[in-house]
């Protein structure tokens, strides 16, 4: 089978979006590109993610046609494809409706450094304009806004992060959540220290070698 590996990771990661509470219902999507061959393994459009199966994840070209799979590809397979065009540092990208990011891209807000672990965008979260689900529109905004950062809040709809594999790009998803919720909690009882760039620029650094990655190879 095409891009087995990459089609059940978009499994397993997908059914963690649910069990990880970072989604509800068949909401979100994720891809995996395969810059190799030209390819991007993405989930179907409104599938449970506990019945999908490999042959279920649609595999496109970076123009969007179809290349394996019966089935529709994400309604957001647009933005994924913009987002893999305009960065070439990134092979993953997650989108999810998780409740306090969402709650923040509902004040069309953006997510400040709140919390050191922003980092793991950047130093902030920016917010890409809203636009209807599934459009053209919608991805240029999501290109635009994302710049250099790792995650972007989409206006009154959720988030969408990404990354160098699947795992790295999930790990945003969860962690930003998890700034979000203390962003949200800490404006409910007063006004939260907002750390600066040059700290931030230093966390984002470290985060480079954090955990068990080394400097070179590996
Ligand atoms: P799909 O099921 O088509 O991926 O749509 C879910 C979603 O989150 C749309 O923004
Ligand atoms: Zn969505």
């Amino acid at each position: 089978m095409l891009l087995e590996k990459e089609r059940k990771a978009i499994i397993r990661f997908g059914q963690k979006l649910v069990t990880s509470n970072l989604t509800t219902g068949t909401g979100g999507n994720l891809s995996l590109a395969n810059r190799r061959k030209n390819l991007v393994a993405i989930s179907p459009s409104g599938i449970d993610y506990f019945e999908t199966r490999p042959q279920d994840v649609v595999l496109t070209n970076m123009d969007g046609d179809i290349q394996d799979g019966q089935r529709k590809p994400s309604s957001e397979l647009s933005f994924h494809l913009e987002l893999y065009r305009a960065r070439a540092d990134i092979q993953a990208v997650v989108h999810t409706h998780s409740v306090y990011a969402t709650t923040i891209a509902c004040l069309r807000w953006e997510i400040p450094a709140v919390h050191y672990l922003v980092g793991f965008s950047g130093n902030k979260v920016p917010l890409a304009p809203y636009a209807t689900f599934g459009t053209q529109e919608l991805a240029r905004n999501v290109a635009r806004a994302i710049g250099p950062y790792n995650a972007v809040l989409l206006a009154n709809h959720g988030l969408v992060t990404v990354g160098p594999n699947m795992a790295a790009a999930f790990t945003t998803a969860e962690e930003i959540e998890f700034v979000a919720r203390l962003y949200y909690q800490s404006k409910g009882i007063g006004q939260p220290e907002i750390l600066p760039d040059p700290e931030m620029e230093i966390i984002v650094e470290k985060f480079k070698t954090y955990g068990q990655k080394m400097k070179t190879g590996g």
